[in-house]
């Protein structure tokens, strides 16, 4: 509470500060704005006394005009004529570092305030860089001062390895399908969360401090002293109080067998450009909206940008053997393959670029402990080929199962792994009711909460520390029945 108290009168002084820097920019504007106003007064005046009026001809009316104003301008004399142009590119020049700064502190908003300043300090006036303009270097100092209160991790952790990282499945959009009692419901009861539980989920860890957080800022690549390349722990500043994790949502690839169970049945374009989901009615009509998370996802940090740092919102882990994101890009004997491959890769751009990444799940979705090194070689292989291969470059594997490659608590030395390594992978995701990390030098081993009906119905005090689940629980889910 004193930590709300106080950001909030931080926040409180440097609205003070701005309205300072808007009013003086203010009265400079009114300052230049008159003196434009009383020249072109004059302007004015000259022309009264020689004004012909001809009723006749409205084209002929519009020339003389036009010919009139040319002939005042004219009436100018040569400095005159330099100051109104020079009081324009004032004014222009004003509204441009204005504007600068608008943009700048989107920024900050997502607690990227050094992409802010580094925005602000690009400006080039015709006088010269931005340390030319009080505005500006007021700004700077605004924001240098507010990047000075943020704190290490928030201050609510002392290590990146204390940090949660959650996962989901595909949502429940339509509770009455997927709980019908049919054959699949006991499990969707188990493993899946629905999009009434994740929207007060999100809404829970907001108002609690959570802040996303992508692994590559969790965990970054150095080049050490040596020039060897080895991971350190990112340095993530925060206002206090506040606390970053890392989401992750497994198998967005829309399986069969959830067909007409409610869930959403591909990711989409929408007219407006954003990432959007589909689902298929009972009818067979196609409708669009926020059915699972990357839309409710989306919509949320577009409300609350400080729900994410820098932007970041989820992992996206896919499998192959049956496409990726709802698109069956896996059998080339499909009428609309081609086209498929096309839309996955621009939807995956898309994705990418509002703040989402992606994971391989495995190609075949096996117990990747159990199956031979020969079979993750060529597992591995066929999901670069298929989806690496349109969704891009990446270098978080999550294990199916959340069956690790390896049980050990020490550092990975299989085959399996170093040909993972060698595959371009270097954050390894498993599964744990507890949160634990490894950060080693060539690689970062972190397991994530499953956030799923078994956790809510089953494990609650696992969630203890999370959410109050009387609140969270949707009252449509029927009870545990396993
Ligand atoms: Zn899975």
């Amino acid at each position: 509470m004193a930590d709300r108290n106080r950001s909030r009168r931080r926040k409180k002084k440097s609205a003070k500060r701005l309205g300072v820097i808007l009013l003086l920019e203010l009265l400079l504007l009114i300052t230049i704005a008159g003196s434009y106003y009383i020249v072109s007064k004059n302007k004015k005046n000259d022309d009264n006394p020689g004004k012909v009026v001809d009723n006749t001809k409205d084209n002929k009316d519009k020339t003389d005009k036009k010919d009139k104003d040319n002939k005042a301008e004219e009436k100018l004399t040569p400095e005159e004529l330099e100051a109104l142009k020079e009081q324009e590119r004032l004014l222009q020049e004003i509204a441009e570092r204005e504007d600068l700064i608008e943009q700048a502190n989107k920024f900050k908003l997502s607690y990227d305030y050094d992409s802010a300043i580094d925005m602000i300090k690009t400006y080039k006036g015709k006088e010269g860089g931005y340390e030319l303009y009080p505005a500006l270097l007021s700004a700077i100092n605004t924001l240098e001062a507010e990047k000075a209160s943020l704190v290490l991790y928030g201050g609510s952790y002392t290590s990146v390895t204390q940090f949660n990282h959650i996962f989901f499945h595909s949502l429940v959009a339509d509770n009455s399908k997927a709980f019908d009692g049919d054959y699949e419901s006991k499990g969707y009861n188990m493993y899946m969360t629905t999009a009434y539980e994740f929207e007060k989920m999100m809404q829970s860890m907001y108002e609690d401090g959570y802040v996303l957080v992508s692994v590559h800022d969790l965990a970054k690549q150095i080049i050490d002293e040596n020039g060897k390349t080895k991971f350190v722990a990112g340095e993530i500043y925060l206002p206090p109080g506040k606390k970053p994790f890392v989401l992750s949502q497994d198998d967005v690839n829309y399986y069969d067998y959830m067909d007409g169970d409610g869930f959403a049945s591909r990711i989409v374009i929408g007219e407006d450009g954003k990432p959007t989901c589909e689902m298929i009615l009972e009818d067979g009509s196609v409708v669009q909206g926020p059915y699972d998370i990357v839309p409710i996802l989306d919509a949320f940090v577009e409300e609350h940008p400080d729900f994410s740092y820098k932007g970041a919102k989820g992992i996206l882990a896919l499998t192959g053997y049956e496409g990726s994101l709802g698109y069956r890009t896996d059998d080339p004997t499909s009428p609309t393959y081609e086209q498929d491959k096309e839309t996955v890769k621009e939807v995956a751009r898309v994705l990418k670029e509002t703040g989402w990444e992606f994971a391989s799940h495995s190609y075949n979705h096996r117990n990747m402990q159990e199956k031979s090194f020969e079979f993750i070689k060529n597992d591995t292989n066929r999901w670069l080929d298929e989806v690496g291969s349109l969704v891009g470059e990446t270098d978080i594997f999550i294990f199916p199962y959340g069956v690790d490659i390896e049980t050990t608590m020490g550092s990975y030395s299989g085959d399996k792994y170093k040909f993972l390594k060698e595959a371009g992978f270097n954050y390894f995701h498993g599964v744990d009711s507890k949160p634990w990390m490894h950060l080693k030098d060539d690689y970062v081993r972190m397991t994530r909460r499953p956030l799923d009906g078994q956790a809510m119905l089953e494990f609650p005090e696992r969630l203890q520390d999370l959410f109050n689940l009387e609140e969270i629980i949707d009252p449509e889910r029927p009870s545990k029945d396993w």
